[in-house]
């Protein structure tokens, strides 16, 4: 094996370590080249996380076809069609009208799409996502119900960019509390919306913690990004 294999190995061994059973792994290989991705997936990763659509499905293709792919950027609604069908999960559905739109293009392609919606709390004003308040009116409105083709399996968040453990985990804190109350609503469909993603390379125990069902590692397992 090569020092990158034996790396990579390491990295997600050490993380596989600490995280508790039940809590899902998803190695993010944005910007890392192929023979990263495939060196994770020699160590038995599987589920891999992508940002942009055009690098994801260039990857799609040449690589393994048990890899569980999950989506997990801004997706352009001009785009979506070249992802359905290829995605295990869309963590990152960010507006009602992209929801609509997946459910539309997985209809025509005769597929089911689960996804995520992704949901806004850091501080930060670039980031995407429903806002909470949003959120809660749409739910409220019933618009998380029905989607002939979409299944909505719960909720992705990222906290607030700082080294600040308390506003981090207030921000999960947060996201952790729209998960149960979307669980206990009925308002969204009972089976299946059981997938809280929350968590980076820098803040994953707190996310743990605070009851995410699964992590989105980077530059922890894979070093620093190509771009
Ligand atoms: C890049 C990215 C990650 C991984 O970030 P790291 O800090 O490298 O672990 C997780 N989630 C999303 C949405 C990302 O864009």
């Amino acid at each position: 094996m090569q020092n990158l294999d034996v790396e990579i190995a390491m990295r997600l061994q050490e993380v596989r370590s600490l995280l508790p059973e039940g809590v899902e792994l998803v190695a993010v290989s944005k910007f890392q080249p192929v023979e990263a991705l495939m060196a994770a997936y020699g160590a038995g990763q599987r589920a891999f996380g992508e940002s942009r659509v055009q690098e994801f499905v260039e990857k799609y293709e040449v690589l393994p076809k048990d890899i569980r792919w999950h989506f997990i950027g801004h997706l352009q609604t001009n785009k979506v069609r070249h992802i359905i069908g290829k995605t295990s999960l869309v963590e990152s559905v960010d507006s009602l009208r992209l929801l609509a739109l997946i459910n539309e293009e997985s209809a025509k392609a005769g597929v089911t799409t689960d996804v995520l919606l992704q949901v806004h709390v850091a501080a930060e004003e670039t980031k995407f996502g429903f806002g909470p308040d949003e959120l809660m009116q749409s739910l409220e409105a019933g618009d998380f119900l029905g989607l002939s083709n979409v299944r909505i399996r719960g909720l992705m968040a990222m906290a607030t960019n700082t080294d600040d453990a308390a506003v981090i985990r207030r921000d999960f804190a947060a996201v952790a509390s729209l998960f149960r109350e979307m669980s206990r609503s009925g308002k969204v469909d009972a089976v299946g919306f059981d997938t809280l993603s929350m968590g980076m390379s820098a803040d994953w125990p707190i996310a743990v913690e605070e009851g995410a069902t699964s992590i989105r590692i980077g530059s922890a397992i894979f070093g620093e990004r190509h771009y």
